[in-house]
């Protein structure tokens, strides 16, 4: 396995990965030397946050410009949006989460039920 396939399981797939399939992945990590971040990365995406170790990042990322309107004027804030698109026999049903600000969040929730609304109402079981 090259370092970099290596380098993306570490910090994208290490999310259910086996304590044995963990061990190895940092055992390699350390053998080859690149980095010890990455192990972290690993074990972070394993790890269950409490409230209290997740309020710091919330507040540092609620403090971003928008990353829909890019403009700063509220605190961020997240949500899911569900949008269902059913053309004849096919559904695709789509749920995302965004953040962003309380105008752009309000713009998407409001944008996918007038899509669902229009195109996907008929689409069984998530457009009715
Ligand atoms: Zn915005």
């Amino acid at each position: 396995m090259s370092d970099n396939e290596l380098i993306r399981i570490a910090t994208h797939d290490a999310k259910g990965l086996t304590d044995q399939a963990t061990a190895i992945l940092k055992s390699e990590i350390n053998k080859r030397g690149i980095g010890k971040e990455l192990i972290e990365g690993a074990e972070a995406q394993n790890k269950e946050y409490t409230l209290e170790e997740l309020l710091p990042y919330c507040n540092l990322i609620s403090a971003l410009n928008c990353p829909i309107c890019g403009k700063s004027l509220e605190k961020l804030n997240a949500t899911v949006t569900a949008q269902t698109i059913s053309i004849l026999i096919i559904t695709n049903y789509e749920k995302r989460p965004r953040i962003g600000c309380p105008k752009c969040l309000k713009n998407k929730n409001i944008s996918a039920a007038i899509t669902t609304l229009v195109l996907g109402w008929w689409g069984i079981p998530w457009g009715q």
